[in-house]
């Protein structure tokens, strides 16, 4: 009970500071880092920074080798790395276990790059993911709600969010989907909450008449969302998909009512490392005022995102355009001048699905420093050559002579890994 008091608490606090403009106020978003940063000077790590009288910019940035490398010292609750790793991994192959060491849950995640990250989240900064949740995602209302969730592992952190009002059920994506159709149907959801290669399947599944659901919100997850993806999603369901960009690192944004996502600047200070030139790229650098067990202080995250300036919503919080794959799913060719060029993947992208309407999947695989390998999926023989020729003509017009592309026959990706279409191994 504590503990579902503890969520109302916050979201009734979170409809105030937004119902009295707190929420985007500059001085009340300073008092909070102030309190934030006193907090976590209880770090070993952060102490030696002396954090409270240096300035937050001097305050190193992080990323997840050194994030991990400095666990033990990072944590305000004395938790070792070796410690929460031999939980967390007993637990994963347990696969129905939430493993916690006192209040403090602790999660595994899987990187794309096949790193591991591990993140201790406690009672408290649970309950607050929660109300934000509510606020932001689902949405509060007096009527009870059905959520179908999908998701790698069944952590601590999501089956926090059970009450009478929400029905939380979950969904292990490591199952076959099949076995789990017909309890999906069986429960018809509300609101279906899943990464975008399970929305596309369920979304088959629908067309072809063996899902029956028809949730009044979809939201899509933890995976980056392609517009063809979502534009088939949103024609089978007949329902705006509602996006959140979430990760191990936290609860980053959602999208507003005109679909746009927006960080949630109210409890996340968002910096920007510029990728290109013209600024309009950045990798985000994020503090999340929230997570005090496990600060997260400056971590830089490898996602690449495109700033959308004037949302119709007049939301204050930054807008996002468009979140593409990792740093890795970036094509690197040389040019005539043996010049490196980076190619971003959703140019790739584009090139592919704009080349011919009968592609239904692909994949470009980058294999060292000049070859390409490209899969087609489609009814259409020809299909194949006119993709090739298309990013042919992307490389060119970037001055790229020198690459080969070799056909691949089949390509599979596993459920439960994250999706790459663009992907370099090279
Ligand atoms: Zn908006």
């Amino acid at each position: 009970m504590f503990f579902k008091l503890k969520i109302l608490l916050f979201l009734i606090g979170i409809k105030l500071e937004r119902f009295i403009g707190l929420h985007s106020a500059l001085w009340y978003k300073k008092l909070k880092i102030f309190i934030y940063l006193k907090r976590i000077n209880h770090s070993k790590f952060y102490a030696s920074f002396d954090v409270i009288s240096s300035k937050f910019l001097d305050l190193p940035i992080m990323n997840k080798s050194l994030f991990m490398k400095n666990f033990d010292s990072i944590n305000t609750c004395g938790i070792s790395y070796k410690q929460a790793f031999e939980l967390a991994e007993k637990a994963e192959q347990l696969r129905d276990f939430s493993p916690m060491i006192g209040e403090v849950a602790v999660g595994l995640s899987t990187g794309t790059s096949g790193n591991r990250g591990m993140f201790l989240v406690s009672d408290t900064e649970r309950a607050k993911w929660v109300a934000y949740m509510i606020d932001r995602v689902v949405g509060f209302s007096l009527k009870k709600k059905t959520i179908a969730f999908f998701l790698r592992a069944n952590n601590q952190l999501y089956e926090s969010s059970k009450s009478k009002r929400l029905s939380f059920n979950f969904f292990d994506i490591y199952i076959n989907i099949d076995s789990h159709i017909d309890r999906l149907n069986a429960l018809s959801p509300d609101i279906l909450i899943a990464q975008p290669s399970v929305l596309m399947i369920l979304a088959k599944k629908k067309k072809a008449k063996e899902l029956r659901i028809q949730p009044t919100k979809i939201v899509s997850v933890a995976e980056v969302l392609t517009q063809e993806d979502r534009k088939f999603i949103e024609s089978i369901f007949e329902i705006k998909l509602s996006e959140v960009y979430q990760c191990t690192e936290g609860f980053l944004a959602s999208s507003c009512s005109y679909g746009t996502m927006h960080f949630n600047e109210d409890f996340l200070i968002v910096e920007k490392r510029y990728l290109d030139e013209e600024k309009t790229k950045f990798h985000p650098i994020i503090t999340d005022l929230i997570r005090k067990t496990q600060p997260v202080v400056r971590y830089e995250l490898n996602d690449i995102i495109t700033e959308k300036s004037d949302c119709k919503c007049g939301s204050k919080f930054l807008g996002i355009e468009n979140v593409e794959g990792r740093s890795d799913d970036i094509i690197i060719l040389a040019d005539i001048n043996q010049n490196k060029v980076r190619i971003f993947p959703d140019i790739i992208r584009r090139a592919i699905v704009l080349s011919c309407q009968s592609i239904e999947d692909y994949t470009l695989i980058q294999k060292n420093n000049k070859s390409l390998n490209l899969y087609i999926k489609s009814e259409l023989e020809q299909s194949y050559l006119v993709a090739v020729s298309a990013l042919e003509k992307v490389f060119i017009n970037y001055n790229i002579v020198d690459f080969e592309i070799n056909k691949l026959e089949n390509y599979r990706f596993k459920i439960g890994n994250k999706k790459r279409r663009v992907i370099n191994e090279s």
